[in-house]
């Protein structure tokens, strides 16, 4: 059944509340504006998706290690990083509805209404041509080619005044463009000024700046200072890299969109430490070993894309985005940046020691180059739930056409592998048998017992969460030990011997099969 993308995202959001995906936060009390929980099936999708991408990195990887750094550090790592003075973003605030936004956002979101009158114009031209070719129509069309032109304009526009920290070439623009608040539709701007987006609180010993300690805003420091004793302690030698799952914390101006932007979120984060020289190679090796990791979940390819940056961070020499096709359009999921030494070599001199690696084979000491793997954790989630998300017309019990909803993701992800559904809750024999069978498979993976309602609903319920596969029990079962297994994506249903139910399970839902 066809959902528009705009009903896909209102429905996502319902459906993780509605089946314990994710709650909002304190959400009693009115929640807090950008902040989610998970709830049962949601904690674990999420350590499923953790569990993927560590086993890809660190276990698979013979020169990859895992650490678990804190989330406070030395105040000074984040005036070494940069941190301090440069992880900002372009606030304005609208002088009538008092809201705020990030003024890149509100100009991205003009240029976006633009390219939407691009779209609607090569749809028309699609229907009305056969053969039609998009490319070419897009070069060659006045009115869209005008279109193009002025997205060009701005768009330069706007990343020169971004790169250059000019707040009030920003400000010009939105006033030239004549942007107007989405609430109140007035044009009344401050003026647009820095916004630092660290977190910051106090240490209890120490009053005033010196006690200043921030919430990390990513977790890659906790690797760049630790690389020294990682790479002592585990002998590794260049090229070798360091992982890590943790929060990270940011005071986003604009947190919206669930959970794709959050306040307080998980990043998948990986540093790669090289020889200086070698970075293009290994950004190059990295770059398509991650779009591997995002393919090999089943991801539609035309869901993902490359988008390189216009704009380098003060670190990178190189950076990608690997974006996915969110219902609210193509967005960055990961980022893949060549740090050059900026880091090490910060810290280096913040810290005065020493962080260099002796080169066994090249006999000389160097900085190592890093190249960065980064990938949110939470927006790994959303990517997941919007390419599962699915309503399906289906023959119910009388054969009449019915919806189903159904999360079609990964069985290596999926929440419960498998659940175990005696035929009916008042026959003994049938309970009885369907715990035997529970208590002894849920010592290989996530199950789930259910009894209650007609099967034909807890089947429904199964299919909400995403479980793989519904084992029934039935009075067959009573005289020769079989069951019906369901398949939660083709429907059908096989009667197999209930020892064989565990082999079943696993040669579908075991995560190395993610990676064959
Ligand atoms: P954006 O441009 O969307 O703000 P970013 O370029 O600042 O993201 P990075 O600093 O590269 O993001 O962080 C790496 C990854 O962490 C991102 O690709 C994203 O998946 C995730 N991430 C960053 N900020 C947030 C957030 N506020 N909420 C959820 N995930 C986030």
């Amino acid at each position: 059944m066809a959902i528009s993308q705009e009903d896909l995202f209102k429905k996502i959001v319902a459906h993780c509340k509605e089946y314990g995906f994710i709650y909002q936060s304190s959400e009693i009390y009115d929640g807090l504006s950008a902040v989610y929980d998970y709830g049962p099936y949601g904690s674990l999708l999420k350590n499923n998706i953790k569990e993927y991408w560590w086993k890809s990195m660190v276990q698979l990887h013979d020169n990859i290690v895992g650490i678990d750094a804190a989330i406070f550090m030395h105040p000074t790592t984040w005036k070494a990083s940069g941190h301090v003075d440069a992880f900002n973003d372009p606030l304005v605030d609208n002088k009538d509805s008092k809201k705020r936004y990030r003024a890149d956002q509100l100009i991205e979101g003009y240029m976006d209404k633009i390219e939407a009158k691009i779209k609607k114009e090569v749809e028309k031209a699609a229907n009305r041509f056969e053969n039609f070719d998009e490319a070419m129509y897009r070069s060659t069309n006045p009115r869209v080619v005008e279109y193009q032109n002025e997205i060009n304009t701005i768009d330069k526009r706007m990343n020169d005044a971004m790169k250059n920290g000019d707040m009030a070439e920003l400000k010009q623009i939105i006033e030239d463009l004549q942007i107007a608040c989405p609430e109140s539709g007035s044009r009344n701007w401050t003026d647009v000024r820095q916004f630092n987006l660290m977190f910051n609180t106090q240490l209890g010993n120490i009053s005033g700046e010196e006690g200043k300690l921030y919430l990390r805003p990513e977790t890659a420091q906790g690797i760049f200072v630790n690389f020294l004793n990682v790479q002592k302690t585990t002998r590794q030698k260049v090229p070798f890299g360091i992982a890590q799952i943790g929060k990270a914390f940011r005071n986003e101006i604009v947190a919206r969109q669930f959970i794709f932007r959050m306040r307080e979120f998980e990043q998948m984060e990986m540093q790669f430490f090289i020889r200086p020289g070698s970075e293009m190679e290994w950004y190059e090796y990295w770059k398509n070993a991650r779009m591997q990791w995002h393919l090999a979940l089943g991801t539609d390819a035309s869901k993902l894309k490359f988008k390189d940056h216009d704009n380098l961070a003060h670190y990178a020499n190189a950076a990608v985005d690997i974006q996915f096709e969110f219902p609210f359009g193509f967005k960055e999921l990961e980022g893949i940046h060549s740090r050059t030494d900026y880091d090490l070599s910060q810290h280096q001199q913040f810290s005065g020691k020493k962080l260099q690696y002796f080169d066994t084979e090249l006999n000389q000491s160097y900085v190592p180059y890093v190249v960065e793997t980064s990938v949110g954790c939470d927006r790994m989630f959303l990517a997941m739930m919007s390419n599962a998300y699915q309503e399906e017309t289906v023959p119910d019990a009388q054969g009449e056409d019915a919806t189903r909803t159904v999360l079609k993701i990964h069985p290596a992800l999926s929440p419960i592998k498998c659940a175990i559904l005696p035929l009916l809750k008042n026959k003994e024999e049938l309970t009885k048998k369907a715990k035997t069978i529970y208590d002894n498979l849920k010592l290989a993976f996530t199950c789930q017992y259910d009894e209650k309602d007609a099967i034909g609903k807890r089947y429904r319920r199964q299919d909400a969460i995403g479980t793989p596969f519904c084992v029934t029990i039935d009075f067959e079962t009573l005289e020769n030990d079989t069951v019906t297994i369901r398949d939660r994506d083709t429907l059908k249903q096989e009667r197999i011997s209930i020892k064989d139910i565990e082999q079943a399970v696993l040669s579908k839902t075991e995560m190395r099969y993610l990676f064959s």
